[in-house]
C-alpha cells in the first residue's frame, strides 16, 4: 500500500522492515475522562489501517499504551496532571479513575467495531523500562538533571523538528497559554523525562528512582512501551495530528538517542474532527461521546460510516445534520444488502478477486476509505449473482468493519418475521429497538383496528412530538426516528 509519511512529507510505498511481522504502535487515550468522538475518529482510522494491512496478508503486532500518569494539561510540561484533575473532579483515586475510563474507552471501541490492539499497556506498569532508558540517556549525555527533574537536551540533536520546521518562538506554548515556563530547561524545546519536583504536592502516583521519588514525563511512556513490546525497530507509529508536536517529536528524539539508530519508519497522523465553531473539546460546549450518540438514537456504526466517508488527512466537520446524512445512507446501504438473496448460486471467485483488486487499489492509496465505500456500492452493481456480491461485501467489511452482513441478515430476519405474522393475520411492529415506542405504535394499531381513529391519531401525534415517524405496512407498522 501507499501511505503518506508525515516524517518525509511524502506518500510512500509501505515496505515493512520484516514482512513476516508488521510492528505498529498507537498512542492510547489519557484515561481521565470519556473519549470524545474526535479522539475516536483517530482510533477508527488507525483500526482501518491495521485491518487493511492484515487484509493484504501481513501479520501485524499492534501495541497501544494507556496514559494513566504524567500527561499534564499543557504539552509543554506545565499545568495540572490530567489524571489528578479527573480524580479530584470525581472524588475518586487516580487508579479508580483510570480503571473506569479505560473500561469506558474499550466499551466505546466495541460499539464502533474498533479491534483491541494485541498489547495494551498502562503507562504505570513500565516504570523500570523508563528508568533504564533515562539512565542510558544521562550516561550518553542526552539528558541532564536540573531543579530535581531530569530533562532531555534537544540541543544535542542534529535534527529535532522532524514533522515541521518550528520557529523557536512557536514553542512558547507556556506563554501563549499563560502558564508559567520551566526555568530549569536549558533550551526551550527540552522536555521532562522524570519529575521529582513538581508543584503537585498531592501527586498520587510516585515511584522511587535514581533521581528521587517522582513520576515519568508523558513522552517517555510511548518510547518505553513500544521498545519493550516491539523491539528496536518500529514500522508504523500512529496518532492524532496534535500528537505530532511535541509528543511524537520527543518520542523520536529520546528513542533514537537511546537506541543509537533510526527508530520508526512511517508516521501516520489522523487529522481532527472539529465542530463548526472549532476544535472539539472535553471542557467546552456539548461533550460529544458515543453514549450521547446512542442516547440520541444513532447507531454508533453510522458514526464509523461518517468517518470512513472522508479522508483521514483532512479535517472533518461534525454536525448533527452531517451525521444524519451518513446515518440515512448507512441504513439504505444495509437495506440494499438485505435485499440480496444469500446462497442463490455458486460464488464466482473470479469476480470476487476482480472486486478485491479494485478495493485494494482504492484503499491502498493512502487509506482512501471514501473510495473504499464507493467500491462497496460498485460491488452491488456487479453483473453477478447475489451470493458473489455478498462474498465481495464480506471481504471489504473485514477492513471497513461496518457489520454489513450481520445487520443485513437481521433486517432479513425481521422481514421474515413480519411475513410470518402477516400470514397468521397478526400485527407486527418494526422499529429501532425501543420497547416503549413499540408499545405505543402497537396501541395505535389496535385503536385503528377498533375503528377508534381519534385515539389512533392522538398516538400518532404523540409519537411525532418525540420525533418518531410511523409507516403502515401490510400486517403492521414500521417506525423510525427522523
Ligand atoms: P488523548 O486521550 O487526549 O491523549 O487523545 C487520544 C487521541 O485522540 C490522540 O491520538 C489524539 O491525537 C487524538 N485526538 C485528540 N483530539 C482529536 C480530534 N478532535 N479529532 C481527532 N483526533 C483527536
Ligand atoms: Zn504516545
Amino acid at each position: 500500500m501507499y501511505l503518506y509519511n508525515s516524517a518525509t512529507h511524502k506518500k510512500e510505498e509501505f515496505v515493512p522492515r520484516d514482512p513476516s511481522l508488521v510492528k505498529m504502535y498507537t498512542c492510547g487515550p489519557t484515561v481521565y475522562h470519556y473519549a470524545h468522538i474526535g479522539n475516536l475518529r483517530s482510533y477508527i482510522m488507525e483500526d482501518v489501517l491495521e485491518k487493511f494491512l492484515r487484509w493484504e496478508g501481513y501479520p501485524v503486532k499492534r501495541v497501544m499504551n494507556i496514559t494513566d500518569v504524567g500527561h499534564l494539561a499543557s504539552d509543554a510540561d506545565t499545568g495540572e496532571d490530567k489524571m489528578l484533575k479527573g480524580a479530584r473532579r470525581e472524588h475518586k483515586t487516580v487508579m479508580e479513575i483510570a480503571k473506569f475510563y479505560t473500561d469506558a474507552f474499550f466499551a466505546d471501541c466495541a460499539d464502533l467495531n474498533i479491534k483491541t490492539p494485541d498489547v495494551v499497556e498502562p503507562a504505570t506498569r513500565c516504570i523500570d523500562e523508563y528508568i533504564a532508558i533515562i539512565t542510558r540517556l544521562l550516561e550518553k549525555g542526552y539528558a541532564y538533571q536540573a531543579g530535581g527533574n531530569v530533562y532531555f537536551d534537544t540541543s544535542r540533536l542534529e535534527r529535532y523538528y522532524i514533522f515541521n520546521d518550528h520557529d523557536e518562538e512557536d514553542l512558547a506554548v507556556g506563554v501563549r497559554e499563560s502558564v508559567e515556563e520551566d526555568g530549569n530547561k536549558r533550551n526551550k524545546a527540552d522536555f521532562v523525562l522524570w519529575f521529582t519536583k513538581s508543584k503537585f504536592e498531592d501527586q498520587a502516583l510516585k515511584w522511587d528512582s535514581p533521581w528521587g521519588v517522582g513520576y515519568p514525563g508523558w513522552h517517555i511512556e510511548c518510547s518505553g512501551i513500544s521498545i519493550k513490546h516491539l523491539g528496536e525497530y518500529l514500522d508504523i507509529h500512529c496518532g492524532g495530528i496534535d500528537n505530532a508536536f511535541p509528543h511524537h517529536t520527543n518520542e523520536i528524539a529520546q528513542s533514537e538517542a537511546y537506541l543509537g539508530h533510526p527508530w520508526c519508519r512511517y508516521w501516520m497522523h489522523v487529522h481532527h474532527l472539529n465542530t463548526s465553531d472549532g476544535k472539539m473539546s472535553k471542557s467546552k460546549g456539548e461533550f460529544l461521546t458515543v453514549s450521547l450518540l446512542k442516547e440520541k438514537g444513532y447507531d454508533p456504526l453510522a458514526y464509523r460510516f461518517f468517518c470512513l466517508q472522508s479522508h483521514y488527512r483532512k479535517a472533518l466537520v461534525f454536525s448533527w445534520e452531517n451525521l444524519d446524512n451518513a446515518a440515512g445512507a448507512y441504513r439504505k446501504l444495509i437495506d440494499r444488502i438485505a435485499a440480496l438473496r444469500p446462497a442463490d448460486g455458486p460464488v464466482d471467485q473470479g469476480a470476487v478477486e476482480e472486486a478485491k483488486a479494485r478495493f485494494d487499489k482504492a484503499v491502498g492509496n493512502d487509506l482512501n476509505t471514501s473510495m473504499g465505500i464507493t467500491a462497496l456500492y460498485d460491488a452491488l452493481k456487479v453483473k453477478t449473482n447475489d451470493a458473489t456480491k455478498l462474498a465481495i461485501l464480506d471481504s471489504f467489511d473485514q477492513v471497513l468493519s461496518l457489520s454489513l452482513l450481520p445487520k443485513a441478515a437481521a433486517v432479513r430476519a425481521e422481514q421474515e418475521k413480519v411475513k410470518a405474522v402477516q400470514a397468521q393475520g397478526g400485527y407486527t411492529v418494526t422499529g429501532e429497538g425501543d420497547p416503549d415506542i413499540d408499545a405505543l405504535v402497537r396501541a395505535r394499531g389496535e385503536a385503528k383496528k377498533a375503528k377508534n381513529f381519534a385515539e389512533a391519531d392522538r398516538i400518532r401525534e404523540e409519537l411525532k412530538q418525540q420525533g418518531i415517524e410511523i409507516t403502515d405496512v401490510p400486517g403492521g407498522a414500521v417506525w423510525k426516528r427522523i
